[in-house]
């Protein structure tokens, strides 16, 4: 029987385990990644492990998310990062060199390796042919350690691409398209795999964009063959001999095969406050827009700031609209300079921002009051923008371009009627390098590490209890996002100081939340949360457990649970229930005062679901929960870092 790529690629990094779906395996990684705002709690996590030097092939330490730097604790953290990574053996990449996925792609990628990243959006890396898994940081951390990383041996859904994208429709419309038709849910322990002769018409770039988004829809990772334009990309890059060849066999099986005819995708957008609001562009009725972002990990390649910058040439930015362009790297910024793409723009009147993520976290850029903002990012829950009451849609580069200088949400197919043509863009043979920002690993290991008022331990946490006996503090509704749970943006500073950022819990839904929790922790009780389904989809946050559980907080029962945030709770030794009966939900509100006896002996024993007492209700109902032995044993130790410190003898 022929192999899929993500079969022949896992096949040769499993360590224990076979290749089963559904069966948990452990993978080794050859490759980490972390980024400032989840890799300052990664690399202190890492610490605590003890181990004198990263043991990856490759790890690297990017600074993107909190360049903003408002008061000293960024700063703070940076001068960590830079000092932990030498100590370690760690690639640095300061701040200002760009976005850690487009920066991976263009130095760091290479097919066929794995790649296991503390950022959500580490599946970018799907479009060089890795598989690319995001995860939690102490997942990350414990990989750099040598720890192999365990995960369901996913299902594998092929992608057929099939034809050729029209103009005005480019790599964004495609992974709407994919989102319209596998949505935000229900795909959890799945791989996308890329195949069909429509890959061949997609360039590394586009094919980034494409496995980037494939995180909205909770899938483990995307992946694309690495074949002819992954050799061209990596040639392009100086890194040509690091190319192999990578395709599915003949007659390799497949969970399904769903078909995606590229010739009639149209422009497409994500309409509030979900990236899977799937609409035509068209049907927008050319809204009045107040703002267009550029930019972000999902579409701030050469390609499609190339593409921008050459639908804008020549016209005024329009009067209504605030247009902030935000190249992915500093390789991308400096060949717009050298072209003169950049003096375009600039003459058109955008907004520079620095090569990071700056507006798609919401620590920069966040819009009016009411505004309609046009985004490239991947992302549009409520409040991300900085903004509440902001309407987000998610576009393609040429959709933005089209209401930068119209001021209105049209199909950028429209902008024929006004003599534009559709731009061809080229691929350069040679990118600029110049790695001058990105600082190699030394060997000398007698560094002391830099240390900021901000920066605190890791909390500990406590083993789990006998019983669970607590209150209800919150109860939430379906889909909600780790943005939900903690947000980011201006909050982001306090990362490094768990206690002030735990009093930005649930902000955005309930601000109450942190003054109940509180009280509930105060008073000896624990605190449980209610959710429905798809419970922590979005950002790979650890601080959207490890918060919850410096709040006491001992149980989450959902209808649904998205798997990075199932195992960050894990790590943090919080308790992740499902609903065996949905219906239940409905049996339990906020404030309800539940029991989950003998919690403790459910979890050491071979069942796998137990009895949750609603006192104020006067009902019982039942739970379950589908952990693996060493998922248990965490969350019986109190956590990830008390299983290390057990082995370790502390
Ligand atoms: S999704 Fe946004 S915040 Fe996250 S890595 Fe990409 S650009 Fe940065």
């Amino acid at each position: 029987m022929g192999k899929n790529i993500v079969q022949k690629i896992l096949e040769e990094h499993i360590i224990e385990g076979n290749w089963y779906p559904g069966k948990e395996i452990a993978v080794k990684i050859d490759q980490t990644l972390t980024q400032d705002a989840t890799g300052t709690m990664a690399y202190l996590q890492f610490e605590a492990m003890g181990i004198p030097k990263v043991q990856t092939e490759l790890s690297v330490s990017y600074v993107d998310h909190n360049t903003v730097q408002i008061g000293f604790e960024n700063a703070d953290d940076h001068k960590y990062l830079q000092t932990v990574a030498k100590k370690y053996g760690i690639y640095y990449s300061r701040a200002g060199n760009g976005i850690c996925h487009q920066l991976h792609l263009e130095r760091f990628g290479r097919p066929g390796k794995t790649l296991l990243g503390s950022d959500s959006h580490t599946p970018t890396g799907g479009g060089i042919g890795m598989i690319a898994i995001g995860a939690g940081g102490l997942d990350v951390a414990a990989a750099m350690a040598g720890e192999p990383f365990r995960m369901t041996c996913p299902k594998v859904v092929k992608i057929n691409l099939k034809g050729k994208l029209k103009p005005w429709v480019s790599a964004k419309d495609v992974v709407l398209k994919v989102l319209e038709i596998f949505k935000t849910h229900g795909n959890v322990g799945t791989v996308f795999e890329y195949g069909g002769e429509g890959v061949k018409t997609l360039t590394v770039p586009e094919r980034a964009t494409i496995t980037n988004m494939g995180a909205e829809c909770g899938v483990t990772t995307s992946v694309f063959p690495s074949d002819k334009e992954t050799k061209k990309f990596l040639e392009a890059q100086e890194r040509g001999d690091q190319w192999i060849e990578l395709k599915a066999d003949s007659d390799a099986e497949y969970e399904k095969v769903v078909d995606i005819d590229l010739n009639t995708i149209e422009p497409l957008t994500a309409t509030p406050h979900s990236p899977g609001n799937i609409s035509k562009v068209k049907d927008m009725k050319r809204m009045e827009v107040n703002q267009v972002c550029m930019g972000s990990c999902t579409n701030s390649s050469y390609r499609d700031m190339m593409i921008f910058a050459e639908l804008i040439k020549g016209h005024p930015i329009h009067p209504n609209v605030s247009v902030v362009v935000s190249p992915g790297s500093k390789q991308v910024l400096e060949m717009l300079a050298n072209n003169g793409r950049l003096k375009d723009m600039i003459a058109s009147g955008v907004r520079l921002a620095e090569n990071a993520c700056g507006f798609c976290i919401g620590n920069s850029q966040s819009p009016q009051t009411e505004a309609v903002t046009l985004r490239t990012s991947n992302r549009n829950f409520l409040g991300r923008s900085g903004t509440k009451s902001a309407n987000a849609y998610l576009v393609s580069p040429e959709t933005a371009a089209a209401a930068a200088i119209t001021g209105k949400f049209i199909d950028p197919r429209d902008l024929e009627n006004q003599g534009i043509k559709y731009p061809k863009i080229q691929m350069p043979d040679k990118f600029i390098i110049n790695d001058d920002m990105i600082i190699p690993p030394s060997e000398d290991r007698d560094v002391e590490i830099y240390r900021g008022p901000n920066i605190g331990d890791p909390p500990k946490n406590e083993p789990l209890p006998a019983k669970v006996e607590g209150l209800v503090t919150i109860k939430v509704g379906d889909e909600i996002t780790t943005d939900h749970i903690i947000p980011a943006g201006s909050k982001m500073k306090y990362r490094s100081n768990v206690p002030k950022y735990s009093e930005f819990l649930f902000e955005v839904v309930d601000d109450s939340f942190y003054e109940r929790a509180k009280e509930i922790k105060e008073k000896g009780k624990h605190n449980i949360i209610v959710g429905g389904i798809s419970y922590g989809q979005g950002s790979s946050r650890e601080y959207a457990a490890l918060c919850p559980m410096y709040m006491g907080v001992k149980a989450v029962i959902t209808k649904g649970m998205e798997r990075i945030h199932k195992a960050n709770l894990v790590n943090f030794g919080i308790v992740p229930l499902e609903f065996v009966n949905e219906k239940d939900y409905e049996k339990i509100e906020q404030g309800d005062e539940l029991e989950i006896p003998n919690i403790r002996d459910a979890l050491s024993g071979s069942k796998d679901k137990l009895k949750v007492v609603n006192k104020t209700k006067g009902i019982e109902l039942e739970a379950s929960f589908n952990l693996s032995e060493r998922e248990k044993e965490k969350i019986l130790a109190g956590g990830t870092l008390n299983v290390i410190a057990q082995k370790k003898g502390g």
